[in-house]
């Protein structure tokens, strides 16, 4: 009889719980995963996917007024909130059945309840009397919004109540610009509501490259959204039928709905991890190592709950990396150097590798190349649009650190230049690739000049 009910035990099945629980389960370990609100987890069911999803529908208004310039007639154009939403629930429903489904076959058991940790080796689930016992257990529980602690909180929202609104705001105010505070400013002002971002730093998107946070800051503003710098909550008040924010700087911004988009944090409240003897950070992640295992020596832990990058795709690498250290035999630490991100803001940001700031920290000397121009489209759109390319390298070996872009298609170009950047490209290898013309990219292998850092960079995350 096994000592154990189960090899692994997966708490979370969400983008590294599902991931580890499938590739051990295919290797012949038996597998139980618990999840408390639905498969698929944060990206799928109200993050990444849904998130990206309502950005296309947002971009649809500017694209139909660009057209006009391109010879269409476009009259009697009209937005409906509740087919968006309808359709993007059906997608998540789908996808929440397939990663169901990838569960299934790979004869994972489900447990549709909340799971915590007695000891070491034992699990108990709400739902159930009996203990489930495990010979390894993956905390797998990712991450839950931060709300800020101001008077009249409880009116807030968050990013998940985002997605199941009912009706779209005349107006809302963002709390928080960092990229989820940017990328729903981006959808709720696509979508024609008056939108007003309060950070309390002296610029968005805080840890990006300066050029692209003074770059989307300008567009946006260009687009009608109210960015408010330096600006401190001191509390938000019921007004009529929406609600009144009010400034520590004094004065007050009125809105329909208040949103906080200011940081998340890892979901270990509650789940018995101290008891077990597992160590938490400051801000509750489970402390790991290289391998992503806890201070107990059968418990590990991967994605937004060790708090290392927040993202699906490092989540999903996390949970492999795990199941080879685990149950191949093969100790795998990921690498987390050229990771590319985006912004789904608009415009669109695109970047992989250092930000200037962090290059001129690390390295003796460093070039910078920058291209600021208006891409073809906006020649007849009338779009007064410009796209920002910046490269930085370093200036002894001329190998490129870092990729930066602003504009359309600025998440697609930078997974191409992060296999670049993780094959350690140089600038001349760049200008020796062929100019694909007439495209936007063509950009990135023919920047000649160097540019001359004029002034210290304004905006720097020190001073934010
Ligand atoms: C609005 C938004 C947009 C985002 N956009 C992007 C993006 O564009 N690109 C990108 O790479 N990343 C994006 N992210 C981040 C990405 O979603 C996360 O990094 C990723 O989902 C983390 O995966 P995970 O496996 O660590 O956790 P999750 O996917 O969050 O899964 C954790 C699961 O554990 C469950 N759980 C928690 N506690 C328990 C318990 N005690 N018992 C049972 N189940 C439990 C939760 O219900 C959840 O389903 C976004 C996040 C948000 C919020």
């Amino acid at each position: 009889m096994a000592a154990y009910d189960y090899d692994l035990f997966v708490i979370g099945a969400g983008s590294g719980g599902v991931r580890a629980a499938r590739l051990a389960s295919e290797l012949g370990q038996r597998v139980g995963i618990a999840e408390e609100y639905r498969i698929g987890g944060t990206c799928v069911i109200r993050g990444c996917v849904p998130k990206k999803l309502l950005v296309y529908g947002s971009r649809y208004g500017a694209e139909i007024e660009d057209a006009r310039g391109f010879g269409w007639t476009c009259d009697g154009v009209r937005f409906d909130w509740s087919t968006l939403i309808h359709n993007v629930h059906r997608e998540v429903d789908r996808l929440n059945g397939a990663y169901t489904r990838t569960l299934e076959n790979a004869d994972v058991d489900r447990f549709l309840t909340r799971a915590t940790i007695e000891d070491p080796h034992t699990v108990k689930l709400v739902d159930r009397d009996e203990p489930i016992s495990a010979k390894y257990i993956l905390v797998a529980t990712g991450s839950h919004p931060a709300m800020p602690e101001v008077p009249g909180k409880e009116h807030l929202i968050s990013s998940n109540e985002c997605f199941q609104l009912e009706a779209l705001p005349d107006s809302i105010v963002i709390i928080g610009a960092g990229y989820i505070g940017m990328e729903f400013a981006t959808i709720f002002a696509g979508l024609g509501v008056a939108v007003t971002v309060l950070y309390r730093g002296d610029q968005v998107l805080r840890g990006f490259d300066i050029d692209l946070r003074d770059g989307v800051a300008d567009a946006m503003r260009d687009r009608g959204v109210d960015l408010r710098m330096d600006c401190n909550v001191a509390s938000i008040e019921k007004e009529g039928s929406g609600y009144r924010v009010m400034l520590k700087e004094g004065g007050s911004v009125p809105a329909t709905l208040v949103m906080a988009a200011t940081g998340r944090l890892p979901n270990t409240r509650g789940l018995g991890l101290q008891r077990a003897g597992v160590a938490l950070g400051w801000n509750g992640h489970v402390v790991v190592d290289d391998f992503s295992k806890s201070s107990v020596d059968n418990i590990y832990a991967v994605g937004d709950v060790t708090d290392r990058m927040n993202l699906t795709p490092v989540a999903i690498r996390e949970g492999t990396a795990f199941v080879q250290t685990v149950f191949e035999g093969q100790p795998t630490a990921v690498d987390y150097t050229f990771v590319p991100t985006a912004v789904f803001s608009e415009p669109e940001i695109g970047t992989v590798g250092l930000t200037e700031e962090h290059a001129r920290e690390m390295y003796r000397a460093i070039d910078i190349y920058k291209s600021s121009f208006r891409p073809m489209r906006a020649t007849i759109s009338g779009r007064d649009e410009k796209m920002l390319m910046k490269l930085v390298v370093d200036a002894e070996t001329g190998k490129v650190l870092g990729c930066h872009l602003l504009g359309s298609d600025a998440a697609e170009i930078a997974q191409m230049a992060a296999i670049a950047l993780k094959l350690d490209v140089t600038k001349a290898q760049l200008d020796g690739t062929m100019a694909l013309h007439p495209s936007i990219a063509e950009e990135f292998v023919t920047m000649r000049q160097k540019w001359e850092h004029p002034a210290p960079i304004k905006g720097s995350d020190a001073a934010a």
